[in-house]
């Protein structure tokens, strides 16, 4: 059975896709895609040779190897341009889901939706969808185990999206209008966070650098406090 963070990715998967699935690690999604018949096809990426390996002996044990290749690599360079039309990359920090994207630029032509899943720092994924036509979609923000994981939808446009503000670029356009108990909820503890960190550095010698993490610190927390108010 497929986590409810990974089932929120696969929900987003137009059906009949050709999908690559980049860090699938034991490959469960695109395993789960291709029996549910959402992908016909599927490329599982992984560029650690341990996961690697567990995906492909996964992916065997199910007897889904005439659908789901496994290949080992460094992000999109296990895809050709125009193999796949979806990319899901999930359960990394958004910066290095930013720089999977950006180092693989390359391979994106054809493909018409990105399913991201950020555990942390969401912000980059967005500045990098609207710098690069991708207009975000859809949005999800759940909680298991534990832990609050955020899903971002985009689809690629001829034309540059709509800008997003900052507080959007942040906390998410539709995560914001929805302001679900789970988004009040991470959005409160950063807060609470930041703030105790702005005043440790309040209590630290003024210098030129510090004045300005704390101007950026406060900058967010009031977006959030408007945000949630
Ligand atoms: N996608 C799965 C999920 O959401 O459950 C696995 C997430 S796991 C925490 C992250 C995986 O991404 C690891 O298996 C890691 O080896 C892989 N990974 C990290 N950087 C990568 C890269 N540049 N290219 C391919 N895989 C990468």
């Amino acid at each position: 059975k497929l986590s409810r963070r990974l089932e929120c990715v696969a929900s987003y998967i137009p059906k009949e896709s050709t999908l690559a699935d980049i860090g699938s690690d034991h490959a469960y999604l695109p395993c789960y895609c291709v029996k549910q018949g959402i992908a016909s096809f599927a490329v599982a990426g992984e560029v650690v040779k341990g996961p690697y390996l567990s995906a492909l002996s996964h992916v065997k044990e199910l007897d889904l190897e005439k659908q789901i290749q496994v290949r080992q690599g460094d992000g999109l360079e296990v895809i050709s341009q125009g193999e796949v039309d979806c990319i899901t990359i999930a359960g990394m920090g958004g910066s290095l889901i930013t720089s999977i994207l950006e180092n693989g630029k390359e391979k994106l032509p054809g493909v018409k939706r990105l399913i991201l899943q950020p555990n942390v720092g969401s912000i980059h994924i967005r500045k990098w969808c609207q710098k690069n036509n991708w207009e975000i979609i859809a949005e999800q923000i759940l909680e298991e185990d534990g832990k609050i994981y955020e899903v971002i939808v985009a689809d690629y446009v001829l034309k540059h999206p709509e800008k997003l503000s900052a507080p959007e670029l942040l906390m998410g356009p539709f995560l914001i209008r929805e302001k679900s108990n789970v988004f009040q909820q991470k959005w409160n503890a950063e807060v609470k966070q930041w703030k105790s960190i702005l005043q440790k550095l309040n209590e630290a010698s003024e210098t030129k650098e510090l004045e300005e993490k704390k101007n950026e610190l406060k900058t967010k927390i009031a977006y959030v406090e408007e945000v949630l108010s």
